[in-house]
């Protein structure tokens, strides 16, 4: 089997993670590699996992030549992985090693993605949590797919869905979309994350709202069709107002007053468009990016002991 680490600047806590993975594997007696992929650190992070890979034959590396985000470095890990499944974990200690062997008894039932959501997260802050909750829900419902509610990259997926995501090239890459799209026999286990060993979250406020765009874009053109309908009934009325303001004016004359509304109307229709321009552009953006067709990724350093 293969797990998949990525990491981005995590000098203060991937050793230790590493330790405890690699002493868990051991005393499971599993035969696993375990693929750490360096989404382009910039602090010590690389040094210290190619240090521990000289001696330890089961760390594989991939080394990112920038900050491509995790979503980049998974897919990375997911194109490079070798074994008959492959779990994906955060390097901060978070994701309780506890749970692997759950994970493991799903797929010998025969599952195969095992998706972990977390029940009760302590270091977020409240508006981070009510974020991730009602975005993952709103995706879901928006989508058609099915992100369980605190779905967490934190998974397990047969060789067979590791294949399936190799084959999707799209560069708007919501890993969590991704996973539920793919279908296959799934099923999600509870886990209860830790608190992160040392350093900092790298996901801020205003990252984690590009990925609710990202995944509400990805996954669906709802928001587009929305546009049409508001569109629809307003214009429906409007028509109807022209109307009798035509025949009004033909039966009673010019009627002057109005400017409130007028001045009303305008800026509101004004808005409105405004936003639904800004909807299809985002669209037309990521149309843009995807036309590009460029690598998800590039490495600038990989190890992954094939000739060992
Ligand atoms: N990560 C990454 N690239 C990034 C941001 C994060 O590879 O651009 C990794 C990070 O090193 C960690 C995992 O993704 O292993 C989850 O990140 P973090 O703990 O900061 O996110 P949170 O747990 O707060 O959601
Ligand atoms: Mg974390």
């Amino acid at each position: 089997m293969s797990i998949i680490i990525p990491v981005f600047n995590e000098e203060l806590c991937i050793e230790r993670f590493l330790n405890d993975i690699l002493s868990y594997l051991e005393e499971s007696n599993i035969s696993c590699e375990v693929i750490v992929v360096d989404d382009g650190s910039c602090d010590n992070s690389l040094n210290i996992i190619t240090e521990m890979a000289v001696e330890e034959s089961r760390l594989k590396i991939i080394s990112l030549s920038k900050n491509f985000g995790k979503e980049a470095a998974l897919t990375a890990g997911y194109d490079h992985c070798s074994g008959d499944l492959a779990i994906c974990m955060d390097s901060d200690g978070q994701h309780p090693l506890s749970i692997i062997p759950v994970m493991l008894e799903k797929w010998s039932e025969g599952y195969d993605v095992v998706i972990a959501a977390s029940e009760g997260r302590k270091d977020k802050s409240r508006i981070k949590k009510y974020l991730s909750k009602y975005f993952s829900n709103a995706i879901s419902k928006i989508s058609n797919s099915s992100i369980p509610a605190g779905a967490s990259d934190f998974s397990l997926l047969d060789k067979k869905a590791v294949l399936a995501i190799q084959g999707l090239k799209e560069q708007n890459r919501y890993m969590k979309g991704i996973v539920s799209w793919i279908g296959y026999k799934s099923i999600i286990v509870k886990y209860t994350p830790e608190v992160r060993q040392n350093g900092e979250t790298k996901f801020s406020l205003f990252k984690l709202l590009e990925l609710a765009v990202n995944g509400i874009v990805g996954f669906s053109t709802l928001p587009l069709r929305l546009w049409f309908y508001l569109g629809l009934s307003i214009a429906m009325p409007s028509l109807l107002y022209a109307l009798y303001l035509i025949i009004r004016t033909l039966i009673l004359g010019r009627d002057v007053p109005g400017y409130a509304s007028l001045m009303v109307s305008l800026l509101f229709f004004g808005g409105v468009q405004l936003i639904a321009i800004g909807v299809i552009g985002e669209y037309v953006g990521k149309i843009l990016i995807e036309t590009k067709k460029r690598p998800l990724y590039l490495i600038k350093y990989i190890d992954l002991k094939k000739s060992k």
